[in-house]
């Protein structure tokens, strides 16, 4: 690893220079504003859009990146004309994993959706660079290959979705030296990633079913992009995050529980063979494990919202409902089986939401169409790079085939 945890990150050293790649989405603007509260620690040394930029020319005033990154080559380009001199400007996906080895960069912070996110994680972990990963597609989509680029090339890759972030500072009270989310001893029994249940918690399957676009984007505990937030309501996103905590903590599916936590203020929990378990809590705010990962797992203070304890909180949980939510169902087998279940249950449930926000399929057909394409696939073990990406585009055609019928 290319760094010492728990150093400390001094306000008189030089800013560590991070390079935000989805820096207009919500991620990447929790990021700018850890950044901005960081007391000269962080500094944006790379900003990039997929075709923001009228976004990224006024990021660009406020945080004087040296370069700007724009992945669509056919945006409109004359807003760029107001970015400030002696920003540089660059277009296209080759300059996205061009300036990720650039070594002047000290983290990579991923927030891009989708699984373009796979090919520039692995360009990162590639030039052994500190991968701060909020993309879920990245690992779900290529798990066993960025897992074996990390360990071939010294980098690092911290967690920044909030469940496995809780996990992994859980684990850190316990191995105060280890230095990557691969750190499981044999005194873990399980992880146990908490879910809020999203908006259709407590409704029946007939209900669920035939819910509309509005009563899926009702997220009761968290503001996120609309995709995350069918996500979450259909628990795809849960499925997704079981098969990354899979791959970023390398352990067996069977030891991975989901526990349904409504108030999302325990953000998941490590459970030891004594018996005992260690939970992370906070409110619902992801500049929190944002930061921590900038920080490089040191604990400085922060804009996170705290808890109020004059207030009274309660902590309820409730075992998921296999049968209402079958997307979890998914998740467990696609993260046993590893291989190219991930990219496709992945490339599957994309097209399924876009046609569910579309008004073209009910709620309900999303996790079915799931089931059928990932059945229908061909499963590899060991898939490469470029295999994953021509999977990835047959579970599309196939998944848009079947919904055209
Ligand atoms: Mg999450």
């Amino acid at each position: 690893m290319s760094f010492a945890l728990n150093q400390v990150v001094s306000g008189n050293a030089a800013p560590r220079n991070v390079a935000v790649i989805g820096a207009s989405g919500s991620i990447g603007g929790s990021a700018l504003d850890v950044i901005e509260h960081s007391e000269g620690r962080l500094r944006a040394g790379v900003l990039a859009v997929n075709r923001s930029v009228t976004k990224v020319v006024e990021l660009a005033k406020r945080f004087k990146p040296d370069v700007v990154v724009v992945t669509d080559p056919d945006v409109n380009r004359e807003p760029l004309t107001e970015l400030p001199s002696g920003t540089e400007v660059r277009f296209g996906p080759d300059a996205l994993d061009e300036v990720v080895r650039r070594p002047e960069i000290d983290v990579v912070l991923l927030s891009i959706v989708g699984v373009a996110g796979l090919r520039v994680a692995w360009s990162a972990l590639d030039a052994g660079q500190t991968l701060a990963l909020a993309n879920k597609e990245a690992l779900v989509a290529g798990g066993s290959l960025l897992t074996d680029l990390l360990e071939k090339k010294g980098g690092a890759l911290l967690p920044v979705d909030s469940e496995h972030s809780a996990i992994f500072q859980c684990l850190l009270s316990r191995h105060s030296n280890a230095s990557s989310p691969k750190i499981l001893g044999k005194d873990v029994a399980r992880l146990i990633l908490t879910a809020s249940g999203g908006p259709f918690r407590t409704w029946t399957s007939e209900r669920i079913k035939n819910a509309t676009v509005q009563d899926a984007l009702k997220h009761p505990t968290w503001d996120m992009g609309a995709k995350i937030t069918i996500d979450s309501a259909s628990t795809m996103n849960k499925a997704l995050e079981i098969i990354e905590a899979r791959w970023l903590f390398g352990l067996e599916a069977d030891r991975i529980q989901v526990v349904i936590h409504p108030q999302s203020l325990i953000h998941s929990m490590v459970e030891f063979v004594d018996g005992a378990v260690l939970a992370q809590l906070s409110p619902p705010d992801m500049r929190l494990p944002i930061q921590f990962a900038l920080y490089k797992t040191t604990r400085l203070p922060g804009p996170t919202r705290k808890f109020d304890w004059s207030q009274a909180h309660s902590f309820d949980f409730y075992p998921p409902d296999f049968d209402r939510f079958p997307a979890m169902r998914l998740g467990f087998e696609a993260a046993r089986n590893g291989g190219t279940s991930g990219v496709v249950l992945n490339a599957a449930n994309e097209v399924a939401v876009d046609a569910f926000l579309n008004g073209r399929i009910t709620f309900d057909k999303i996790p079915a169409l799931c089931r059928m394409i990932l059945d229908a696939h061909t499963f590899e073990a060991r898939p490469t790079l470029s295999r994953i990406f021509e999977l990835d585009a047959w579970a599309r055609k196939e998944t848009e085939k079947w919904i055209s019928r």
